[in-house]
């Protein structure tokens, strides 16, 4: 393994590949929003980059899908006890807005906030701020969403955590499989602005009006794929995966630019070392992830004959920050002391462990009951500027590109050439098990795809 290494570490710390691509993903391309003509040419330059690396039949795969297209400006304007307007955005999947609404407080967004509200939330726009109390559990932005319809809400007032003025973007979709006409009108909100809304409704009846002009309408998008191995040595895939999508109000340089990076730059290192690995690697770029995981949704079913043939998952989401590299082993602790020794041997400052987190696109294959690893620099505080017009090329650290790109390569290489596989088998009742932890099942249920 010298040899390689030697080989990995000195290409990875030799080259601006990285630094290059990725401020071509992030300026030419900007938010590479799904189904978008930014998001069809990062997928051409994409594909082309992997040819000039020497991947073999790199190509894309289209899928059909539910596009949205946000229209002019959304405003929150205050009605009632005052006229003032505000700064928002309309979250992807919103429809089109022209109402008044009665404010209420809904907190977190857990069923027991909800719950306090006086008088109810029937009809009324509800805040919700995307915070979690320490002690759990930790809903999603898509839990907090489906609560407060279920609720009986009208409107979906989403809080941005830090302070900035910033306002939250998010899709209301978890490759939802029907038609998207009952969702309800949904903005992010600046933190500040929540703020001055709530000390408003403190002091009595707090009115809004709401405008937006959104869109829906059938459309088209594409992951790419590309493969390097040996052909015939052995029928073992490892997926080294990534989303390149982000949000059309930014250029989404962490949320995912940089993993897309990182999947290219492994892609970059390993080709030359073709002729070592034993499994061969199949390197995917996925499309609408930011929609619902539409994109990895759909090659988990075209690949449904081949999905035995998955050994492993890396999935890059956000690994762009400065800090350490943490590695979540989606449940798999059969995979731990592999991974440990080989971390331990790098040797690489990298944390491990085997949390779950069902909101990337290794989610359509852990459900499948495929080992996957979910790889993330997570810097400091909660989800910093991504899905915010602050998620800029300049605040991704090229050093950790380019290391993190090292050390994924050299564990893909280790785990190319492993054998025998650890027995990771899940029985169905595991992954109920599993989902019902993570309190997925309202959600999968709600969007149609809760197959157990
Ligand atoms: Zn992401």
């Amino acid at each position: 393994m010298i040899d390689i290494d030697r080989q990995i570490c000195a290409n990875a710390w030799t080259s601006d590949e990285a630094m290059v691509n990725h401020r071509e993903l992030c300026l030419q391309y900007r938010g590479r929003f799904s189904a978008s003509s930014d998001a069809a040419g990062a997928a051409a330059f994409i594909e082309k980059t992997l040819n000039r690396y020497g991947l073999t039949n790199a190509r894309r795969e289209y899928f059909e899908m539910t596009a949205w297209t946000r229209g002019g400006k959304a405003v929150l304007e205050l009605v009632e006890p005052h006229r003032a307007r505000f700064p928002c955005i309309a979250l992807p999947y919103s429809p089109s807005c022209n109402d008044e609404f009665d404010v209420a407080d809904g907190g977190m967004g857990h069923p027991a906030d909800l719950a306090e509200i006086p008088g109810g939330v029937l009809g009324k726009a509800v805040l919700i701020d995307d915070k979690n109390p320490p002690a759990g559990p930790h809903l999603h932005r898509l839990h907090k969403y489906l609560n407060t319809r279920h609720a009986g809400a009208s409107a979906f007032l989403f809080v941005q955590n830090s302070p900035g003025m910033l306002s939250p973007t998010g899709s209301l979709a978890f490759n939802h499989s029907g038609p998207l006409d009952q969702t309800i009108p949904s903005v992010g909100i600046p933190s500040e602005i929540a703020a001055e809304l709530r000390e408003w409704a403190r002091r009595g009846t707090l009115r809004i009006r709401l405008t937006m002009d959104n869109s829906l309408a059938r459309g088209r998008d594409c992951n790419v794929v590309a493969d390097l191995g040996n052909p015939g040595t052995s029928e073992d895939i490892i997926l080294v995966c990534a989303h390149y999508d982000g949000h059309d109000i930014a250029q989404g340089a962490v949320d995912n630019a940089s993993g897309t990076v990182v999947v290219l730059e492994t892609a970059r290192l390993l080709a030359p070392l073709t002729n070592q690995l034993r499994a061969s690697l199949r390197f995917v770029l996925f499309g609408s992830e930011e929609m619902g995981l539409i994109g990895s949704h759909s090659l988990a079913r075209a690949m449904e004959h081949d999905l035995h043939r998955i050994r492993f998952i890396f999935n890059l989401d956000c690994v762009g920050s400065t800090g350490r590299l943490v590695m979540m082993l989606q449940n798999c602790p059969e995979w731990l002391p592999f991974f440990k020794t080989h971390i331990a041997s790098l040797p690489a400052d990298v944390d491990i462990n085997t949390h779950f987190v069902p909101f990337s696109d290794h989610f359509p294959f852990v459900v499948r009951g495929i080992p996957a690893s979910f790889m993330v620099t997570p810097g400091i505080g909660d989800r910093g500027w991504g899905h915010t017009i602050a998620d800029t090329f300049e605040k991704v650290s090229q050093e950790t590109l380019m290391r993190v790109s090292m050390h994924t390569a050299r564990l893909i290489m280790r785990t190319s050439r492993l054998t025998p596989w650890p027995q990771s088998k899940k029985s169905r009742e595991d992954i109920i098990a599993l989902l019902e932890s993570r309190h997925m099942r309202p959600l999968m249920e709600h969007e149609g795809h809760w197959d157990f």
